[in-house]
C-alpha cells in the first residue's frame, strides 16, 4: 500500500469538491480529491445537465451570496473558455402567501430592494402575456430578475475536472472511497482500498454521502434525503422560450405542486423544456434507497401543469431520471458551511460543504473551503452557515 503526504485532501470529487481542489491549486497546496466513484458521476446531487442560478433569496444574506458568486461564475467562464449559464432571468410567480423552501415572493422582494437588486414586480396578467403561462389564477403575483439563468452544470463539473488537472499540485483520484480516517497528532491518516493518504486538513464535500463520510469521525447529522424528479417537455412551438422560473403554491393532498423549469438551451435536448417538481411524495432514510426511475406520481403532477399552465409543449414526460440530494431538517433546507465540532480532535482543521441548493454558489464555494481549509477562515461572512452546532451530533 501506498502512502503520500498533502496539504490538504479533498473527500468527495462532485463539482464543490472540485472547485475546492481548484482553489487550493492556485495557491499551491499539495491537494488530493478522492471521488469514490468517478469524476462527473450521476449518483450524486449533481446528476442531470442543468441547474437555477438566481438572486432572489428571502433573506438577504443568501442574495448576498448569489451576488458574491458571479464574478467568480465569470472567473471560471474565462478560465475554462467555456459558457456555463444561459443567463435568460429568474421568474418567481404564484401565490403570494406561500412560504416554501425557496422561500416567499414579498420577502424576496424586500430582500432585493435592501440589496439595490432590480427586479420588475408581475402581475398573473402579465406573467401570462409576457412569459407563455396560461390559467394563472388572478390572485398571483411575480417577480422578474433579470440575472438569473440556467447553469450548464455537467460542463461546470467537466471545467472544474479540467482546471484540476492542469494545477500542478493537484492529484485527483477515482473509485477512491475513503472508508477510514485516523488521526495521528495533528495529522490525519486517509484510507481508501487503494493506499493510505496523509494530510493536514480535510475538506469534507461528499455530497448526500455526507453521514458515511462523517461517521468515520465519530460525528453525524440529521439530514433527510429526497431522490427528486426530473422530465423533458418536447415543444410543440419550436419558437417557444422560457426564462428559469418556479411557481410558488400550496400542496394539494400529496401533490407538492410546486413546479420549477429552465429555458430550452442548445446544450441539453435542444428540441425540449425541462420541467420539475420541487418535491417529493417519499422522501428516503439513507441514499441507499434511492431510485433512478423516476416517482410516477411525482412525474403525474408535472405532466397535469404543464397542460394545464405552459403553452408550446407537449404533456408527455421525457427523458426521466432522478437525482439525489441531502436536506438539512433546518426549516428552509440551508447550506452547512462549517468546521467539525468540538468535540472531534483537530477540529479546525476539518471543513465541510453539506446539504441545501448549491450548484449556483459551486465556483464561489470553492473559494470559501479552500480559504477555510488554508488560513482557517474567510473574508465572506459565513455565520448564517455555520449550523453544526445545530446539526452535529456526537456518535461516541
Ligand atoms: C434535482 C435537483 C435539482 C437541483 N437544482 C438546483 C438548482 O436549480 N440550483 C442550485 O443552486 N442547486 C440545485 N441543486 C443542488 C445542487 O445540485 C447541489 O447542491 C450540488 O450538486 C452539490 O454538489 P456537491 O459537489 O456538493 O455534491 P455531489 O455532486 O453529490 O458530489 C459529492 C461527491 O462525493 C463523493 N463521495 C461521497 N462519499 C464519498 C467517500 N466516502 N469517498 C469518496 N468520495 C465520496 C460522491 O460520490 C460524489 O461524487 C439541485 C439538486 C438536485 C438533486
Amino acid at each position: 500500500m501506498k502512502t503520500e503526504n498533502f496539504d490538504a485532501i479533498v473527500i468527495g470529487g462532485g463539482p464543490i469538491g472540485l472547485a475546492s481542489a481548484y482553489h487550493l491549486g492556485k495557491r499551491k497546496a499539495k491537494t488530493l480529491v478522492l471521488e469514490q466513484f468517478t469524476f462527473v458521476n450521476q449518483l450524486g446531487s449533481s446528476a442531470g445537465v442543468s441547474r437555477q442560478f438566481r438572486i432572489p433569496y428571502p433573506d438577504e444574506y443568501m442574495v448576498q451570496m448569489a451576488l458574491d458568486s458571479e464574478p467568480y461564475w465569470v472567473e471560471l467562464e474565462k478560465e475554462s473558455e467555456t459558457k456555463l449559464i444561459d443567463k435568460v432571468g429568474t421568474l418567481w410567480f404564484g401565490d403570494p402567501t406561500v412560504q416554501s423552501t425557496e422561500g416567499n415572493i414579498a420577502e424576496a422582494e424586500e430582500a432585493l430592494k435592501a440589496l439595490n437588486v432590480p427586479y420588475t414586480s408581475l402581475t398573473a396578467k402579465e406573467i401570462e402575456e409576457k412569459y407563455h403561462f396560461k390559467n394563472i389564477p388572478e390572485n398571483y403575483t411575480g417577480l422578474f430578475q433579470a440575472d438569473g439563468g440556467s447553469i450548464n452544470f455537467k460542463a461546470t463539473n467537466e471545467a472544474l475536472l479540467n482546471l484540476c488537472k492542469k494545477e500542478e499540485t493537484v492529484s485527483l483520484e477515482e473509485n477512491a472511497p475513503v472508508i477510514a480516517i485516523d488521526q495521528s497528532g495533528e495529522l490525519f491518516e486517509v484510507t481508501t482500498p487503494n493506499g493510505k493518504y496523509i494530510s493536514k486538513k480535510l475538506v469534507i464535500i461528499p455530497g448526500p454521502y455526507i453521514n458515511s463520510v462523517i461517521n468515520l469521525l465519530h460525528f453525524k447529522i440529521d439530514a433527510t434525503y429526497w431522490n427528486m424528479s426530473s422530465a423533458y417537455f418536447k415543444k410543440n412551438d419550436p419558437n417557444i422560450q422560457y426564462p428559469t422560473w418556479f411557481v410558488f403554491q400550496n400542496n394539494i393532498g400529496e401533490n407538492g405542486n410546486q413546479f420549477y423549469g429552465f429555458p430550452s438551451v442548445d446544450w441539453d435536448h435542444p428540441e425540449y423544456i425541462r420541467v420539475a417538481p420541487d418535491f417529493v411524495i417519499n422522501p428516503l432514510d439513507e441514499p441507499s434507497e434511492r431510485k433512478l426511475i423516476p416517482n410516477a406520481q411525482e412525474l403525474g403532477y408535472t405532466s397535469d401543469w404543464v397542460k394545464d399552465h405552459m403553452t408550446g409543449l407537449d404533456p408527455t414526460p421525457e427523458y426521466t431520471s432522478t437525482c439525489l440530494i441531502s436536506l438539512s431538517t433546518i426549516p428552509n433546507k440551508e447550506l452547512l458551511i462549517d468546521f467539525a465540532p468540538s468535540y472531534v480532535p483537530n477540529h479546525k482543521n476539518i471543513v465541510l460543504y453539506a446539504t441545501g441548493w448549491a450548484a449556483k454558489f459551486t465556483p464561489f464555494l470553492g473559494k470559501i473551503m479552500s480559504d477555510l481549509a488554508l488560513d482557517g477562515k474567510t473574508n465572506f461572512d459565513i455565520t448564517p452557515f455555520q449550523l453544526g452546532h445545530q446539526f452535529f451530533k456526537s456518535t461516541k
